[in-house]
């Protein structure tokens, strides 16, 4: 545990670094755990350094863990491939989805939340790396669909999220960075009801740096501070889209 608390403060004191550096307020970017394969003991010892926001990828994880690490009451954000079957199991352990990037999901989740009269924060997820494997909207679909989905009153729109291209290219990357933060300039414009705009959840354990140069609100990191993953990032980024 012990270099779960020494990678905390080596995190912190890159989003520090990296604030002054594009001349921000470290306290306009919140860490959030990616705590996807981590045991809720682990998860449980970052909380208990003061961490207050985790992210999970799956619904079988959600309902593994959340449970073991409610006491410490982090804030619970979705941040996998949202599948309809999955909707209701994912309302009862999370305060936002940031993954939402189609229409016929938010359809759905807007008739459960209905059913359930409950209201629910969604980012939308942008594929900004124009590759095939990423899941997310199109960056040139992504205003027509927050349009749409705007009008669903139980959903609240409050930014947009993306996942960087993997890449060692930092131009590369920080392209797809500025790509969101000008998609977010764009529909800040266009004034819609029922849409916010404040949030950027992009930047993760390689690229945070960059994100943060570029605007980002939330920076999701896993691997930097739990260490590496047993399963490859395929297993959570490139499930079949058929059974979506
Ligand atoms: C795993 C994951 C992260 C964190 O990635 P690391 O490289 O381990 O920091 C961020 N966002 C999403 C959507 C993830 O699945």
């Amino acid at each position: 545990m012990d270099n779960i608390q020494n990678n905390l403060n080596i995190i912190h004191q890159r989003i520090k670094f990296a604030c002054k550096k594009a001349n921000r307020n470290p306290k306009d970017v919140r860490l959030l755990l990616a705590t996807k394969t981590v045991t809720p003991e682990r998860i449980n010892f970052a909380l208990a350094q003061g961490e207050t926001l985790i992210g999970e990828n799956k619904v079988q994880e959600l309902k593994q863990k959340c449970d073991a690490v409610k006491e410490l009451q982090p804030e619970v954000h979705f941040i996998g491939h949202l599948q309809s079957n999955k909707i209701k199991e994912v309302l009862k352990w999370t305060s936002c989805i940031e993954s939402i990037d189609r229409f016929s999901i938010a359809e759905k989740l807007h008739q459960r939340l209905t059913f359930e009269e409950k209201e629910i924060d969604v980012y939308i997820q942008v594929n900004t790396s124009f590759e095939e494997s990423k899941f997310g909207v199109k960056p040139e679909e992504t205003i027509e669909l927050v349009k749409k989905i705007s009008e669903f009153k139980n959903i609240h729109i409050k930014g947009l999220m993306t996942i960087g291209l993997l890449s060692s290219e930092s131009t590369e990357i920080r392209k797809c960075f500025q790509l969101l933060k000008q998609l977010q300039e764009e529909i800040k414009t266009l004034q819609i009801p029922n849409v916010e705009m404040n949030e950027l959840s992009m930047g993760m354990s390689g690229d945070l740096e960059i994100a943060i140069e570029e605007g980002a609100t939330i920076v999701r990191v896993g691997t930097a501070i739990f260490g590496e993953r047993v399963y490859p990032d395929s297993y959570y980024w490139n499930e079949s889209k058929a059974n979506a």
